[in-house]
């Protein structure tokens, strides 16, 4: 579902990670369900919805003693027409919480709550399905 992943950045801060930036209107919310971490924002953009979400790397170098965590910014356009409801993607929390899952359709669905309350959003994201259909 991602269109494009930007990166490397070191531990990830959704205040200061990827393309996120203070002109743009933070809407949602997306919260790891263990830990209440954010593992990603959701915005109002002049194109549309974007959404990003920040993801630690897969196959760190055991080399690397520093405290620092390697990871990625993955984004997507939510209200690009072209993405299915049922497009979705594994997300990893920092915190250790693997194997959480997303999917389009519950991010547009608090897209419709953010503008029937005007107040920002948290998605509390669920778990990966055993057999994901359309990753
Ligand atoms: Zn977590």
């Amino acid at each position: 579902m991602w269109r494009a992943q930007l990166g490397p950045h070191y531990d990830g801060d959704p205040r200061q990670g990827g393309v996120g930036d203070t002109t743009r209107r933070c809407i949602v919310e997306v919260v790891c369900p263990d830990c209440n971490n954010v593992l990603g924002r959701m915005h109002d953009e002049p194109g549309g919805v974007g959404l990003a979400v920040w993801v630690p790397a897969e196959g760190q170098s055991p080399s690397n003693v520093t405290s620092k965590r390697l990871g990625w910014t993955l984004y997507s356009l939510i209200s690009d027409p072209e993405l299915g409801d049922d497009e979705a993607s594994v997300l990893n929390c920092w915190r250790g919480h693997g194997g959480l899952w997303i999917t389009v359709g519950e991010c547009r669905a608090s897209v419709e709550r953010y503008r029937a309350k005007g107040r920002k959003v948290r998605l509390v994201v669920g778990r990966m399905p055993d057999e994901p259909a359309n990753v």
